[in-house]
């Protein structure tokens, strides 16, 4: 079957479903949202933590960074100064800082919006996130931390032990204070993309769920649509990669460039539903913690170069149980729900990709957002928005461009092989 579209979008995680919200508002084009909803799925795996301080600054993975940036991406990143030591705990440019400030502003008038217009709840809390501080090196961490964002200091808020213990009893005894990021907040994930897309729904955007993008056409150097396993195929003027942790091989297919986005796993585990344990969300140099509006309460997560394996492991899980039970030791009598994991999509440098590719038309990037897409969904389905209707956009795209990790004039055919 052939079909015809303004914009298709390819993935129907977060960041897709977002830019088909934001793209429908206007109900001036034929959009379509094609999803195969994979096996490792961040969107459905996160924790929904709207930490745009705590990420930028380095602590949104439970500060555990096993991650390896692979050979291939360290040499696609060679010479454009964008590959970080994931490492250690860093602080992101000042770019991504804004990106994410201001996405996480946007929260309180989308939350609004889509109960209002759509009868959709993404339960956004405002919770704020402290970072527990245990020791020596947690303290100079939280220092250096503070340091870097002057600009920031009023959303930021230091408890000493006694104030810790007010805010949050159940804290252990062993933690000597905390640092905390009053605009951090949280939503839920999964509400907030079934939000988006069925928001997207009402204002006609066209949902192919269980559908896999096969392949990509092309007009001369513009592409002009896409071929799927059970749609058929599908005609558009704009194509949007959206594909989460396998948009690499959607934008080869369709540039000829295999932008380096790649699969970072993360575990996480829940506990059974109990009375509010935690007043705000918590970070510690284990593993971070949400309550969620359930009563259940999200222990996350690993950072981890396995590829697309989404496997539990108990080395693990048992490592995010002990940083919780340090943390929170009532947890250690409660049970837990149920573990998982799913699939980020890791850049080198953590930022994403977002926007057009040079000489190849009717194509967008809108992947790489690594552990951040649930919090910066908001500002890039804005974005792409703007992009489609050929408007300034309110971020400059401009260090989120993929060409920032091709040193020199693009040899798409040598890039395809690498
Ligand atoms: C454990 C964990 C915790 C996290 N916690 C947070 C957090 O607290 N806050 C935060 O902001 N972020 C968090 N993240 C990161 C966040 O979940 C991701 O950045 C975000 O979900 C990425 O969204 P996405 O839409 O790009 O990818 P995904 O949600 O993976 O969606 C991509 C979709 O594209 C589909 N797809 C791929 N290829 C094709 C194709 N060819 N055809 C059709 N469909 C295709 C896939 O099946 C998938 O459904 C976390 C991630 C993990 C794993």
């Amino acid at each position: 079957m052939n079909r015809t579209y303004d914009v298709v979008i390819a993935g129907g995680g977060v960041i897709g479903a977002s830019c088909a919200y934001q793209l429908s508002k206007r109900k001036n084009l034929r959009i379509a949202l094609i999803d195969a909803k994979r096996p490792g799925n961040a969107t459905r795996a996160s924790a929904g933590g709207l930490w745009a301080i705590g990420e930028s600054v380095g602590l949104g993975c439970g500060v555990i960074f096993f991650r390896m940036m692979s050979a291939q991406h360290k040499r696609q990143a060679q010479g454009s100064a964008v590959a970080v030591d994931a490492s250690t705990p860093h602080i992101l440019p000042p770019s991504f800082f804004d990106f994410a400030l201001q996405s996480n502003a946007l929260y309180p008038q989308l939350h609004r919006e889509l109960i209002d217009r759509h009868g959709m709840d993404f339960k956004f809390e405002r919770t704020g996130l402290k970072y527990v501080i245990y020791d020596d090196e947690d303290q100079l961490y939280a220092e250096h931390i503070v340091a870097q964002i002057p600009h920031l200091a009023d959303q930021v808020r230091w408890l000493d032990r006694a104030a810790l213990r007010q805010a949050e009893p159940a804290v252990s005894h062993q933690a000597r204070g905390a640092l905390e990021f009053l605009c951090d907040h949280q939503v839920s994930p999964f509400r907030l993309a079934d939000a988006y897309l069925e928001a997207a729904r009402q204002n006609g955007v066209e949902l192919f769920h269980n559908t896999n993008v096969t392949g990509v056409l092309h007009q001369g150097s513009r592409v002009s649509g896409v071929q799927t396993d059970v749609a058929g195929t599908f005609h558009c003027q704009t194509l949007i990669n959206a594909a989460g942790a396998w948009a690499a091989d959607l934008s080869e297919q369709a540039t000829g460039l295999r932008i380096p986005v790649s699969p970072v796993k993360g575990q996480i585990i829940l506990t059974e539903r109990m009375p509010k344990l935690l007043q705000g969300c918590l970070t510690t140099s284990d593993c971070y913690m949400a309550q969620k509006d359930n009563g259940e309460i999200l222990i996350g997560s690993t950072t981890e170069d396995k590829g697309f394996d989404v496997s539990n492991t108990f080395p693990e899980i048992n490592g995010l149980v002990q940083g919780a039970i340090r943390c929170i030791p009532q947890l250690a009598q409660v049970n837990l729900k149920r573990s998982w994991a799913g699939l980020r999509p890791g850049s080198p440098d953590e930022l994403p990709i977002l926007g057009p590719v040079s000489e190849v038309s009717g194509y967008l990037n809108a992947c790489g957002h690594f552990r951040t897409g649930i919090l910066t969904s908001a500002i890039t389905g804005v974005m792409i928005d703007k992009l489609v209707h050929d408007e300034v956009s309110p971020v400059d795209i401009t260090p989120f461009l993929a060409k920032r990790f091709y040193s020199g004039p693009v040899d798409k055919h040598s890039l395809v092989a690498s």
